[in-house]
């Protein structure tokens, strides 16, 4: 019902970031391989997501913004994404009941686009559009219908740092998508898609700092750390640049940082941060995923041997790179 897509917005839809996190990952679900993302002001007076994926079907489309109506729980086949369930077919009617939406999408099959525009959730509106095969989702006034959430917003540098910082953490773990991102009428971050995760991470993090990074990768059994750290004097004071995949998706892990900079404090004792870019490949039963829709938190079953592996291939990189 209306009220439970409002509750339900309230866990799912915190901020403008959020939103953006929701649509991107829904573009990256339907096979995109350019993703656009449109920003004005705080992202409260318009999001837009463009993607070049399947699109959505046309008897599909109105079950798109309804609750638990999701295309993708046939795909679901082992625990980890189990895991997920919880937030299937969630996020949309959720953004669209504290929202004005606009829904275009078009499949391959199909010579036109259908448009569907909602108010709150409600009223929906069908009209046929001309558009390329994809889907582009716009959401404008963001939370006009709950004030609460609206006061608790912060200014816009902040708001659309969130949203940036957002879309560069997926960039990262998609060097072969391109994505822009455009604020207002500025292509301020743009990646390739080209599948080089170094020149990704120049586009991302700048080319001064992805030009210095020490390649890493080393196997042992059936687990990979791959990726890129920086050198022992390349260091932050925020943890903010370390940017963790595990099985590509993007985790939290503190456990992750605290056996990364081990490795570094052998070699150079520092309060700071190095700036890390690192894919860990473990089969998905050695760890638990605690999925809340702002993060992902991940735990690890057997964490004694998994922190040497990490701090000594982080520790053997930097000596062996060391000129
Ligand atoms: P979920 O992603 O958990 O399935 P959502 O509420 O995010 O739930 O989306 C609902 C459904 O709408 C999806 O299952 C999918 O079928 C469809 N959908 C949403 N966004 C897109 C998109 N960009 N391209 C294709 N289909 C989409
Ligand atoms: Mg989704």
């Amino acid at each position: 019902s209306h009220s439970a897509n409002q509750i339900a917005a309230g866990e799912v839809v915190e901020r403008p970031a959020s939103v953006v996190k929701e649509l991107v990952e829904n573009a990256l679900d339907a096979g995109a391989k350019h993703i656009d993302i449109t920003i004005e002001g705080n992202g409260v007076p318009l999001i837009r997501v463009r993607d070049d994926g399947c699109g959505i079907a046309i008897a599909d489309l109105p079950l798109a913004v309804i609750r638990h109506a999701t295309s993708k729980i046939n795909k679901i086949d082992d625990l980890d994404h189990l895991q997920t369930l919880g937030f299937r077919g969630e996020a949309l009617p959720s953004i669209a009941s504290v929202s004005h939406m606009e829904i275009s999408s078009r499949p391959a099959d199909e010579v036109a686009g259908l448009c569907l525009k909602l108010i709150g959730g409600e009223n929906g509106e069908f009209s046929e559009v001309g558009c390329p095969v994809g889907t582009s989702v716009t959401v404008r006034n963001l939370f006009f219908n709950t004030p609460a959430r609206l006061k608790f917003l912060k200014s816009t540098p902040t708001e659309f740092g969130l949203i940036s910082d957002t879309i560069g953490r997926i960039a990262l773990a998609h060097p072969d998508i391109a994505f822009s991102l455009t604020h207002p009428q500025q292509v301020v971050l743009q990646t390739s898609g080209r599948g080089d995760l170094r020149e990704t991470i120049g586009a991302v993090l700048g080319h001064g700092i992805a030009r210095q990074l020490i390649p890493i990768n080393v196997q042992k059994g059936d687990w990979q750390l791959e990726g890129f750290i920086s050198p022992p004097d390349l260091v932050r004071s925020s943890k903010q640049t370390q940017n963790f995949m595990i099985n590509g998706r993007i985790v939290r892990s503190p456990f992750l940082g605290r056996s990364l900079e081990e490795g570094y404090h052998t070699l150079i004792p520092t309060k700071l941060h190095p700036i890390v870019v690192l894919h860990l490949h473990v089969p998905p039963s050695e760890y638990d995923v605690n999925v809340h829709p702002t993060k992902m938190d991940v735990r690890f079953r057997s964490e004694q041997a998994l922190a040497p592996f990490i701090s000594q291939s982080v520790y053997q990189t930097l000596i062996k790179s060391k000129p």
